[in-house]
């Protein structure tokens, strides 16, 4: 609590008594707090590539050049990581360009089906090279009001997360799906699940289960909140059901059409 006090006075300036205002700064200091932990985690999550990178170039100017072998490890790490860090920055970008309150979605009447036919193009070989099966699936008519291009990004993070938190030898299959008023869309992957204590965290800038799988696979564990912020701005719901080694199931709800459109 924040405390304020100011004694009132009578016409003759004598004291009538004290005002005192408390003034509840939880909210305050929870948001404060977050930011701080956020930034705390940008600089982490920078310096680590950074870090490294430096350290490899080091190396390599104190004459690990010399080794041929050595050259080529060392080049391909510091490409690597500086690749990581292009990704991390371009995506706390995209982050902070959602939660602005000027960000507009572009709303046209889109085809979900055909969203999910373009990311199927794009991810089927990545899904190909674990020899995982990813299977489409349509019902009904999936068309909607919605931002083409940020419906798109949101498929891309979920399908993409699926495929890489599955084991080789898998199975991701996308389930699509008029319901009433509604479109529902579902992700589902047969592979490593998350644990019911982590599945309310993992929609939290920064979160991963397994820092060093997530790192690994190029995640920035930033993805997730983005998918959220572009669901909740098509007034959409999405939720995730999980099962340890079993495999986990995003599942997004949108309306067909919005109540109100800014654009
Ligand atoms: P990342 O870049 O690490 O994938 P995300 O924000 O996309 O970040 O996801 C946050 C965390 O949620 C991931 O690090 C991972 O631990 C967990 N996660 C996301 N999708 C899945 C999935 N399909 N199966 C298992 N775990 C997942």
């Amino acid at each position: 609590f924040e405390v304020y006090g100011a004694p009132v006075m009578s016409n003759r300036g004598k004291l009538k008594g004290i005002v005192i205002v408390l003034h509840d700064i939880t909210e305050l200091k929870k948001l404060e707090q977050v930011r701080t932990d956020f930034v705390a985690n940008v600089s982490h999550e920078l310096k680590t590539p950074v870090t490294s990178i430096k350290g490899f170039t080091e190396t390599l100017l104190d004459g690990a050049m010399n080794s041929e072998p050595l050259r080529e490890n060392f080049l391909n790490i510091i490409a690597k990581e500086s690749e990581r860090l292009q990704a991390l920055i371009e995506e706390l970008l995209e982050l902070s360009r959602i939660e602005q309150s000027y960000f507009k979605l572009h709303w046209q009447n889109t085809d979900l089906n055909n969203i999910l036919l373009e990311v199927y193009d794009l991810l089927k070989e990545k899904a190909a090279k674990k020899n995982i099966s990813l299977k489409l699936e349509r019902e009904g008519d999936t068309r909607l009001e919605g931002d083409p291009s940020r419906l798109k990004q949101i498929v891309i993070n979920l399908v993409n997360n699926a495929i890489m938190y599955t084991s080789d030898g898998g199975h991701v299959s996308v389930v699509l799906k008029e319901n009433g008023e509604s479109v529902e869309l579902a992700v589902i992957d047969t592979g490593v699940g998350i644990k019911e204590s982590e599945l309310p965290r993992i929609f939290e800038r920064f979160y991963r289960v397994d820092r060093a799988r997530s790192r690994n696979s190029g995640g920035t564990g930033l993805g997730l909140a983005i998918v959220k912020h572009l669901v909740e701005a098509h007034s959409g719901q999405i939720n995730v059901e999980s099962e340890m080694d079993k495999g986990t199931t995003f599942l997004l709800k949108f309306k067909k059409q919005q109540q109100n459109e800014t654009e």
